[in-house]
């Protein structure tokens, strides 16, 4: 092991105990960087293996303000070409990366349709509304993680002083890890085009659905406008997200990305990983897949009620008071969930079904217990 992968590979304790509340639970900084740790929080959990962390350490770098960095280029045109669009930008996130999507389609004043539940709603600090006067209108999401079109129908303002004006619709896929169906994105594009909305699709995990549809990615993309894919999920680099869209589109997406502090310079680092990404691990979300239907069943084997299973996520429905006993067993076990009433396990690179399987075991015993 050389000098700088011994440095990359050293990862300094924080001594950090403190604890965070909210909706995604409690977490010891400490706790989660040890190595071993079974973590199912999430997807973005994933840390770099040697392989992706050579291919940074080798990627030829240059100022991508200027538009100099080959390798975030080579990861943008790569991202284009596999999504049939003109252009791709390069974001730190995901999240910035939905932002900067919204201040393209919408001035001030418009309002975009949107999931009650989609994270451009609900997980991104209300982002549209704070930095692009753009109002949301949520609607509820389908069973299958949709937005019934005529739903969306009644929610499209006339022009009339009084209203908003409507001018985007936005979708996830996948939704909760469920894939939003091929005919249901062809008419969501065509109902688009008959109301003179943009269609844009948040698409963090839209390899997952890719993977799970079997398809190219493009079969998906060509019933959208723009689309937002996130690298540092499923596909396990530890930074970045890409917006899809036409030319003028992504040039305008540049001008905000600069404003909004997202303008990176030697980026290229971070755009190997992409690129390992895209050629080592997008075939292999299929394990996850797998794993996590394996782990579906197994949890119902030893009676936990498991309330869905789609692409690489389980929900569970637990007693509420079973939820933080429950979190600590494992953490003392070295395994890492998210508990609460209703639970989202999260399969990823990182968990092998070995790992699960010490997972449904210490759940029976806690169980037993
Ligand atoms: C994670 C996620 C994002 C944002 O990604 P960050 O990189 O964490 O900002 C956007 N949309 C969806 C659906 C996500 O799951």
């Amino acid at each position: 092991m050389d000098a700088a992968m011994r440095w990359l590979n050293w990862r300094k304790p924080t001594g950090c105990g403190k604890t965070i509340s909210g909706e995604y639970g409690h977490c010891g900084a400490l706790f989660y960087r040890e190595q071993n740790v079974i973590d199912l929080r999430s997807d973005t959990v994933t840390r770099p293996g040697s392989a992706m962390l050579s291919s940074m350490m080798k990627a030829e770098t240059g100022d991508d303000v200027y538009g100099d960095d080959p390798t975030v280029n080579q990861l943008q045109d790569t991202l284009a070409e596999m999504s049939g669009k003109q252009a791709a930008l390069f974001f730190p996130t995901g999240t910035q990366a939905n932002l900067v999507a919204l201040l393209c389609h919408c001035q001030r004043g418009d309002e975009y349709i949107v999931g009650q539940l989609a994270h451009n709603y609900k997980y991104e600090g209300g982002g549209a509304a704070v930095l692009g006067s753009i109002q949301p209108q949520p609607i509820l999401a389908a069973e299958d993680g949709t937005l019934p079109l005529d739903v969306v129908a009644q929610f499209i303002k006339p022009n009339d002083i009084h209203f908003a004006r409507t001018t985007l619709l936005s979708l996830e896929n996948t939704h909760n890890g469920k894939v939003l169906p091929l005919d249901y994105l062809q008419q969501a594009m065509a109902f688009t085009r008959e109301h003179k909305l943009a269609l844009h699709v948040d698409g963090a995990r839209i390899f997952n659905a890719v993977v799970a549809q079997g398809v190219t990615l493009e079969t998906l993309t060509r019933h959208c406008d723009t689309l937002s894919i996130c690298l540092s999920k499923g596909l396990g680099t530890p930074v970045g997200s890409v917006l899809c869209g036409d030319r003028d589109y992504i040039e305008q997406a540049k001008r905000w990305r600069k404003m909004t502090g997202g303008g990176m310079r030697q980026a290229g680092i971070l755009a190997a990983a992409g690129l390992y990404a895209l050629q080592h691990n997008v075939e292999r979300l299929q394990n996850d897949h797998d794993n996590a239907a394996w782990l579906a069943a197994a949890l119902r084997d030893i009676g936990v009620q498991v309330t869905s299973q789609n692409t690489n996520m389980v929900f569970a429905a637990i007693p509420a008071e079973q939820a933080e006993p429950l979190r600590l067993w494992m953490k003392a076990r070295g395994i890492a969930l998210f508990t609460g009433p209703r639970m989202r396990l999260v399969t990823h690179i990182d968990v092998d079904r070995q790992a699960l399987e010490t997972v449904v075991r210490e759940w029976r015993a806690f169980l037993a217990a």
